[in-house]
C-alpha cells in the first residue's frame, strides 16, 4: 500500500451553531480539521461545554488527535444595551456615554474605564470599522463624537480605539471565569485576545501554571502595541496569530499584508506555531465557492509560511462549513509542493539549544538520504517543533506518551501526531517509534526514516541522538 502524504499546513476551524451537532463537527473532521476552536466571546458555557465534549468524542471515533483552543475574549470594548439599533447619519453629531446603558439617543460605549482615556481628536470604530466616529469634546463621563461614516449600529457591536492605551486588565473578570471553564473543559490552547504586551502573556501563563495546566498560550496579533512588541510577545508565547480582523480595523486593513508576512516570518525564526486567522474564504459564508481573491489569500497565506489556517464564521455560522474546510485543503494540497525546505545551520540561529541543532542535523541527514519520514519522540512536543520550523520536505510524525503534547501538536505545521506508550529504555522507543510509524500510514515497510530523540527517555529537553533507520 502506497504510503499516505499528509497536509502540512493544519486548518482550524471556528465551532458553533453551523456545525455544533455530531453529524455536523464529524463532517468537519473527516474534511480535515486539525483544531477547533471555542470562540469564547460568543455563545454559553453550556454550548461550549457540549461542543468540546463532541471535539474530543469525533477525534476517538476517527482515531486522530485534534487540537481544542479556546479563545477569551480580553479587554474588548463594546457597544453597551440599546433598546433598538441607533441610524447614524454622516455630518450629524452622537453623544458616547461610557456606561452599559444611556439615556435614549445615546450610544452607550463599555466598560466605562475609557471614560478616563478618550480625548478629542481620538478616532472611534464601530463593528470592524463600519461605522467611524471622530471626539470633538469630552466632559466627565460624556463625549461628544462628528458622525464620519454613518450607519445602523446594534447592541454590543465591536468597538476599537485606535493608539488608545485602555486602562483594562488584559484579563478581564468574563476572560478570568472563561479560563476556569476552558481548563475544565480541556483545551490545549488558551488564545488571549487584545495583547499589547510580553507581560500580559505572561499573566497568563502564571494563571496556567498554578492551575497544574498544560496548555499552551497563543499570543493574537490585533493591536499596534504587540506589533510593536512582537519579539517580546513571541518570546513569551507558545504561538501566535495573525488576527487579521481587529488587527485591520486598529491599524488599517492597507497594513495587514505586509505585517502578517513579518509576523509569521518572525514567528517561524522562532520556531513558534503561527496562525493566520479572519476573512480566509469569507464569501463561503453564503456561497460553496471561494472567490479568486479568497483562493489566492488562502495560496499566500501558506506560501508565507504560516503553521495554520483559520476559519470563523465561513464554520461557525456558514451555509457551507465542509465545503470551505474542503476547499483551504484543496488549496494548501495544490500549493504545498512549492515550499522549500528552510536549511538553517544552527550558528545562525538566536538560540542554539542542542535540540535545535540536533533538529538542523536530522533534517539535512533526511533530504540527503530522501527518507520516507522523520520521526520524533518528544516529552513535550518541543523537539517535533524545532524540526518543523525547518519546514521539511518529508512527513514529521510526533510522538508522545502525554496526550496533551498529542493534541497540541496537532496545531503544529507538517507534523503529524500520535500517542504512543511510555518506554522504559532506548531500545522500547526505537521500536514503538518504528511500529508506530507504520501503524500511521505514513510510511511504508522498507522506507528509509530519519528519527530523532533522546537516549535519556522520558526526560524533557534530553534529545541527542538522530538514528537512521529502516522501518
Ligand atoms: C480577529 O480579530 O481577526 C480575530 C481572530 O479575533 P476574533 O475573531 O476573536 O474577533
Amino acid at each position: 500500500m502506497a504510503a499516505v502524504i499528509p497536509r502540512r499546513t493544519k486548518i482550524v476551524a471556528t465551532i458553533g451553531p453551523a456545525c455544533a451537532d455530531a453529524a455536523s463537527l464529524r463532517a468537519l473532521v473527516d474534511a480535515g480539521i486539525d483544531a477547533a476552536r471555542l470562540n469564547l466571546s460568543h455563545g454559553s458555557h453550556a454550548d461550549h461545554a457540549a461542543r468540546a465534549e463532541l471535539v474530543r468524542a469525533v477525534q476517538e471515533e476517527v482515531g486522530r488527535p485534534l487540537a481544542l483552543i479556546g479563545d477569551l475574549q480580553g479587554p474588548k470594548i463594546r457597544v453597551g444595551d440599546l433598546g433598538q439599533p441607533l441610524q447614524l447619519r454622516p455630518g450629524e453629531d452622537i453623544t458616547i456615554v461610557c456606561a452599559d446603558e444611556a439615556p435614549n439617543g445615546e450610544l452607550p460605549i463599555a466598560p466605562a474605564a475609557i471614560g478616563e482615556v478618550l480625548r478629542p481628536g481620538h478616532d472611534v470604530l464601530i463593528d470592524d470599522g463600519l461605522v467611524r466616529l471622530k471626539v470633538e469634546e469630552v466632559e466627565g463621563d460624556r463625549a461628544r463624537c462628528a458622525i464620519v461614516v454613518g450607519g445602523p449600529v446594534s447592541a454590543h457591536k465591536g468597538v476599537n480605539l485606535p493608539g488608545v492605551p485602555i486602562p483594562i486588565p488584559s484579563l478581564t473578570r468574563k476572560d478570568l471565569a472563561d479560563l476556569e471553564f476552558a481548563l475544565q473543559v480541556g483545551v490545549d490552547y488558551v488564545a488571549l485576545s487584545f495583547v499589547r504586551s510580553a507581560a500580559d502573556v505572561r499573566d497568563l501563563k502564571a494563571l496556567l501554571e498554578q492551575a497544574g495546566s498544560p496548555a499552551h498560550v497563543i499570543a493574537k496579533i490585533e493591536k499596534a502595541e504587540a506589533v510593536d512588541a512582537l519579539e517580546s510577545v513571541l518570546y513569551e508565547s507558545d504561538a501566535v496569530m495573525v488576527a487579521r480582523g481587529d488587527l485591520g480595523v486598529e491599524i488599517g486593513p492597507a497594513m495587514v499584508p505586509l505585517l502578517q508576512k513579518r509576523i509569521i516570518l518572525r514567528a517561524l525564526e522562532r520556531g513558534k506555531p503561527v496562525i493566520t486567522a479572519t476573512q480566509m474564504l469569507e464569501s463561503m459564508v453564503h456561497h460553496p465557492e471561494p472567490t479568486r481573491a479568497e483562493a489566492s489569500d488562502v495560496a499566500n497565506a501558506i506560501l508565507d509560511g504560516t503553521s495554520a489556517v483559520m476559519l470563523s464564521g465561513e464554520t461557525a455560522v456558514g451555509e457551507y462549513p465542509v465545503q470551505a474546510v474542503a476547499t483551504m485543503d484543496r488549496i494548501a494540497r495544490a500549493v504545498e509542493p512549492s515550499l522549500n525546505y528552510r536549511h538553517q545551520i544552527p550558528e545562525a540561529t538566536e538560540d542554539p539549544t542542542i535540540g535545535n541543532a540536533m533538529s538542523n542535523a536530522a533534517c539535512d541527514i533526511a533530504e540527503a538520504l530522501g527518507a520516507r519520514a522523520m520521526i520524533v519522540p518528544t516529552f513535550t512536543g518541543k523537539t517535533a517543533s524545532a524540526v518543523a520550523r525547518l519546514r521539511p520536505r518529508r512527513p514529521i510524525l510526533g510522538l508522545s506518551h502525554h496526550q496533551w503534547a498529542v493534541q497540541q501538536m496537532a496545531l503544529e505545521w507538517g507534523l503529524t501526531p500520535r500517542w504512543f506508550p511510555e518506554t522504559e529504555n532506548v531500545e522500547d522507543l526505537w521500536r514503538h517509534a518504528t511500529d508506530t510509524a507504520r501503524e500511521s500510514g505514513i510510511v511504508d515497510a522498507g522506507d528509509t526514516v530519519v528519527i530523532t530523540a533522546g537516549t535519556a527517555v522520558n526526560i524533557p529537553g534530553s534529545t541527542n541522538v538522530i538514528k537512521v533507520d529502516v522501518v
